[in-house]
């Protein structure tokens, strides 16, 4: 990786502290510091690629186990029932501001439509 290690590499050293859900070998789940639902967690590999489609490119199996996690954690979570969103996020229009790939897991409330930018004001 030719750019600087981004926060998520420092979460999985263990250098910046993280709300922590659960691991395993190859991936880290933790809470989003910033939620955006009742349930909000990130899921990121402990090999960094820029984007989910780098991470299927280069390793497959890597993106199925950032799956099984995301699913684990809704199991974990008390999401199963309900349903939840895995969302990834790439580049600048879809907001991607770690380039460390990460799936969003959402869920513990019914969510709402997503898409078009909507600012505070509404
Ligand atoms: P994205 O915008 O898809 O790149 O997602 C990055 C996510 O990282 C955002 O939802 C942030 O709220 C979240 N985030 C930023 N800093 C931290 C942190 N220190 N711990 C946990 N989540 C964070």
């Amino acid at each position: 990786m030719s750019d600087a290690d981004t926060l998520f590499e420092r979460i999985i050293a263990r250098e910046v502290p993280a709300d922590i859900v659960h691991e395993t070998e190859t991936t880290l789940a933790f809470r989003d510091i910033n939620p955006q639902a009742a349930t909000h967690v990130l899921v990121v590999p402990k090999t960094r690629y820029r984007t989910v489609a780098e991470l299927a490119a280069a390793d497959p199996k890597l993106l199925a186990d950032v799956i099984a996690t995301a699913d684990k954690v809704a199991e974990l979570e008390g999401l199963t029932a309900g349903g939840y969103r895995v969302v990834f996020n790439t580049g600048s229009h879809a907001g991607q501001t770690v380039f460390h790939v990460h799936a969003h897991v959402l869920g513990g409330e019914q969510l709402g439509l997503f898409g078009r930018y909507q600012s505070e004001a509404g």
